[in-house]
């Protein structure tokens, strides 16, 4: 097959791949229709890993095309998506849809090396395929369903560790795909107001199509606490992972509120403001999505309109173009949002 390969920093080829085969009886093989790029992608593409030679991407729905002799809920022909993160679907973290703290030490990003190959590829082989691989619900389109592998879970989990309650402030600090459909989530969760912030004009343009209060980040303390007579945001979802937008989202949340950051960051010296979160009392949250734990509740979001993560999709290429996709992407090209490929 062909795939897109890791040859090393900025470096994506598009190349014959060896086909995936079904390693054990709970897999399935996938044939992709599409495939996503994503935000944590580049942290590869800017030479994270030192391994080369395996398949990139954690995002992808499909085709069904072989099933292992253990696997109940799928058959081929099935149109699917797979989490970008396996577990072994049953121990007792991952049949709470914690797939991170797999307690077989299953768990595994696609993409990130050889132990789990990427799905920017024409098959994927989808291990634990009863759990981390779930037929499209009816109603929703592939689109959509892309959307379902990382980034809108991502989202909705941001929010939802936020504490958000009906009628709140809050404020979103990061207006990439998933920062905009944090926008989204909120509204959907009962936010009273939302403030977008984010550098980029035609992302706040985006945020305010949404509904959304779209400020400047130099200026969005200020206009926050204008807005709020001091009182600041109850909740505050972190969608980039800079130091410089973990340090907003800790000033703009007003007291005993809640930041909680789905923004990867490596920084393990991060100076965290412990006065001023100390005297706010700020619950501060970070962590990976359990995409599995959502499917249910955000499937029936979309099929009701409710959610339309769809219309983030801004780019689509042929696979064969990856490595022009990636480029683009990691230049930030005015109004990308989200990069789709095709096998
Ligand atoms: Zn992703
Ligand atoms: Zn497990």
């Amino acid at each position: 097959m062909k795939a897109l390969v890791y040859q090393g920093k900025s470096d994506i080829r598009y190349e014959d791949f060896a086909d995936p085969e079904l390693k054990d009886d709970g897999g399935v093989i996938v044939q992709a229709k599409l495939c996503g790029i994503c935000g944590s992608d580049l942290h590869l593409y800017h030479g994270m890993s030192g391994e080369t030679g395996f398949c990139v991407g954690h995002e992808a729905v499909g085709e069904v095309v072989e099933v292992g002799r253990a696997v109940k809920r799928l058959k081929i022909g099935d149109q699917v998506m797979i989490a970008a993160s396996a577990g072994c679907g049953r121990c007792g973290a991952c049949t709470r849809g914690d797939v991170i703290r797999c307690e077989f030490g299953a768990a595994s990003a696609y993409g990130q090396g050889k132990r789990l190959q990427g799905c920017q590829a024409e098959a994927i082989w989808a291990p634990g395929a009863d759990f981390n691989v779930r037929k499209i619900p009816d109603g929703v389109t592939h689109d959509q369903a892309l959307m379902l592998t990382d980034n809108l879970p991502t989202a909705w989990f941001g929010c939802v560790q936020a504490d958000i309650r009906p009628g709140d402030d809050v404020a979103v600090v990061g207006l990439g795909p998933i920062g905009l459909m944090a926008v989204e989530c909120a509204q959907v969760l009962g936010a009273g107001r939302v403030f977008a912030v984010d550098l980029v004009d035609e992302r706040r343009r985006m945020a305010a199509e949404l509904g959304a209060i779209a400020l400047h980040p130099d200026t969005a303390p200020q206009e926050i606490d204008a807005a709020t007579s001091g009182r600041k945001c109850r909740s505050v979802v972190e969608a980039v992972g800079l130091d410089a937008t973990v340090e907003l989202a800790l000033r703009l949340v007003g007291q005993e509120g809640t930041v909680s950051a789905v923004g990867v960051n490596f920084n393990q010296a991060f100076a965290f403001p412990m006065l001023m979160s100390f005297l706010k009392n700020t619950t501060f949250r970070i962590g990976g999505c359990p995409v599995q734990r959502y499917w249910d509740e955000l499937g029936r979001l979309i099929q009701s309109g409710r959610l339309r993560p769809e219309r983030f999709i801004t780019h689509r290429l042929p696979l064969s173009e990856g490595a022009e996709a990636y480029r683009i992407f990691d230049q930030r090209q005015a109004g990308a949002l989200k990069s789709v490929l095709t096998p």
